[in-house]
């Protein structure tokens, strides 16, 4: 088992993509501690997880609010005692095109995907700094890197993420810690789901590898991001997307 003996700290966990992450690293015997706004879902997915022989506990956090994120990372910290890797996937989108784009929209998804990410990394500094080892993964997008029309907001979100990654593996690289981002392309998701299917067909045919992906497929990848068979990678985007973006 790739992380026995870690203890994970996934944001945004109840569905989706941070789900699957935390079933993969369960899977591979990490324990978890999950976060999420919504406190039903939580319970529902912690209940998922206990089939797995690990330790899972939920934690009802807004990533966008810096004190409860400190107040959650110390709560963990008690109950775990350590954390080892942290993956910030907490994410919103709020489309629009730019002319009508609103002050609030753009707002909100910076303070979810960028600040949300910034809050939780923050408040894990010093443990991470103090114990000489840690795992970061943030979940970007190829929208970060590529741009896309009625997207302005959260493509500054997830190019903001990058660049965050890149400035952090520079300055935690001497103690040990690997500051890696994911940027996914089209993950089939209860974000994605809302989308036109005219607008999912036409994207379809610009994927070499001809489907979307499945949150799995950006779980198996953070599980390497997040195991020893990385510890010489720091500072990396790795775009998953079938191919869609090549670079
Ligand atoms: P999702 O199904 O909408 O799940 C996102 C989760 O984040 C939800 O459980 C949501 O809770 C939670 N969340 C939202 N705001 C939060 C907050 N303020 N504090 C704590 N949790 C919060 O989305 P997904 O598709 O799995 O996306 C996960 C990540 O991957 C995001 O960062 C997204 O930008 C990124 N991504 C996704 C795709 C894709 O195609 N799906 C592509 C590229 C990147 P509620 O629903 O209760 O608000």
């Amino acid at each position: 088992m790739r992380l026995e003996g870690k203890v994970a700290l996934v944001t945004g966990a109840a569905r989706g993509i941070g789900k699957s992450i935390a079933f993969v690293f369960a899977q591979e015997g990490a324990s978890l501690a999950i976060c999420d706004v919504d406190a039903n879902l939580i319970n529902e997915t912690v209940g998922e997880l206990s089939k797995f022989k690990t330790k899972v506990e939920g934690f009802v956090v807004d990533v966008t609010n810096f004190n409860q994120s400190s107040e959650t990372i110390n709560k963990i910290l008690d109950k775990f005692n350590k954390i080892d890797i942290l993956v910030n996937n907490a994410g919103i989108t709020r489309d629009n095109l730019f002319l009508r784009m609103s002050e609030e929209e753009w707002d909100k998804v910076i303070a979810v995907n960028l600040k949300g990410t910034f809050n939780f990394t923050k408040a894990l500094t010093r443990q991470f700094l103090k114990q000489r080892s840690g795992k970061i993964v943030n979940i970007a997008s190829i929208i970060g890197i590529m741009g896309n029309a009625g997207q302005a907001n959260y493509a500054a979100s997830k190019a903001g993420i990058i660049g965050l990654t890149k400035a952090l593996a520079r300055e935690f690289g001497s103690r040990n810690i690997n500051v890696n981002a994911v940027a996914p392309g089209f993950i089939e998701t209860d974000m994605t789901a809302k989308l036109p299917e005219e607008v999912k067909a036409k994207m379809l045919t610009q994927i070499p590898l001809a489907r979307f992906g499945k949150p799995e497929d950006v779980a198996n990848l953070c599980l390497f991001l997040a195991s020893e068979d990385s510890s010489y990678i720091t500072g990396q985007a790795f775009i998953i997307d079938g191919g869609m973006l090549m670079q």
